[in-house]
């Protein structure tokens, strides 16, 4: 049976990436199952879906805890121990990480993992299209029972409610993915039954009780408890122009999660621990006073303050 779990963020299309190869292998006359896991589905939650694939009926159910192939659509999520990207992987799990760091590069970050292989971001597809549709193209061309045609019927298939320029940008990025690890098709190998061990029910823990600030948090306002670090979802950053802004407080109302707080002259500060990057504060604000930056440039802006500073 090939077991594939993808990670990805909310937003980023897992979930259609698992339908699509889902409904891929589907055509190529596997049984299969296909199913996303959100939690709170939120734009830029760590989210993860999985696929079973099999010749024969498959009677495993539930989260792929032994995968054959990881797909790893946003880099970030590796350093995040709770996302659980590698939980379960083995000497034969290939890990397909969409990034631009090279192979090189991510095998000396974990060295433990045996079998890394990096899609590249693919130039000529700039935004629009989600990382997902890419992933889902590279993944159908390393499990190598999937051919081109089944998988842009697959697309047709799932995206059918949609524009038809939409459709045919995702079919033609699906397809530049496929090609592009054209060289490692047919690497993944499918993996052999669950052992008697692995398919028993997990045996109850007991777990000590939560402090009391954890088990019972004082919720100052919006959705989620102070103590959890959200900020930690976030890919793209909001920013307050305070040359635009004209302190009308929207954004403050509009934030989901509390994030934003009115400064002692009067404008708002965004609480970066805690905003996940939903960007609801940008699209609400009347006067476009709300920039969005890429996390990572946002760092690095940090970082050389930082050094300015020293
Ligand atoms: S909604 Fe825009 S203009 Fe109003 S306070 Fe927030 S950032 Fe400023
Ligand atoms: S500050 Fe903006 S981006 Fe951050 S959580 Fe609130 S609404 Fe979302």
């Amino acid at each position: 049976m090939y077991r594939i779990r993808f990670h990805g963020r909310g937003g980023q299309g897992i979930k259609t990436a698992s339908r699509i190869l889902g409904t891929a292998l589907f055509i190529e006359g596997f049984e299969v199952q296909d199913a996303p896991r959100y939690g709170a589905e939120r734009r830029g939650a760590p989210i993860f879906a999985y696929v079973r694939a099999d010749t024969i009926p498959i009677q495993e159910r539930g989260v792929i805890h032994r995968p054959d192939l990881v797909v790893v659509a946003d880099e970030t999520l590796l350093a995040i121990t709770p996302a659980q990207v590698l939980e379960g992987i083995t000497a034969a799990t290939v890990v397909l990480i969409y990034s631009g760091h090279p192979e090189s590069w991510w095998r000396e970050q974990f060295p433990h993992v045996g079998r890394i292989i990096v899609l590249s971001p693919i130039a000529e597809h700039p935004g629009g299209i989600p990382a997902g549709a890419f992933c889902a193209g590279a993944a159908a061309a390393l499990l190598g029972e999937v051919s081109e045609e089944a998988l842009t019927q697959a697309v047709e298939e799932e995206l059918a409610a949609h524009d038809p320029e939409l459709v045919l940008s995702n079919k033609q990025a699906v397809m530049t993915a496929y090609a592009a690890v054209a060289n490692y098709h047919g690497q993944v190998q499918s993996g052999p039954p669950l052992t008697v061990n692995e398919t028993q029910p997990p045996a109850w823990i007991d777990m000590s009780r939560d402090a009391v600030d954890i088990a019972a948090p004082v919720i100052h306002a919006g959705t989620t408890s102070c103590l959890v670090k959200t900020g930690l979802w976030r890919t793209r950053r909001p920013v307050i122009d305070k040359e635009k802004c004209r302190r009308c407080l929207q954004c403050c109302a509009w934030c989901p999660e509390g994030g934003i707080r009115v400064g002692e002259d009067g404008f708002p500060v965004i609480d970066y621990e805690h905003c996940k990057g939903c960007l609801v504060c940008a699209a609400q604000c009347p006067f476009k006073a709300i920039k969005v930056i890429p996390e990572s440039q946002a760092k690095e802006e940090q970082d050389a303050q930082a050094a300015d500073r020293k």
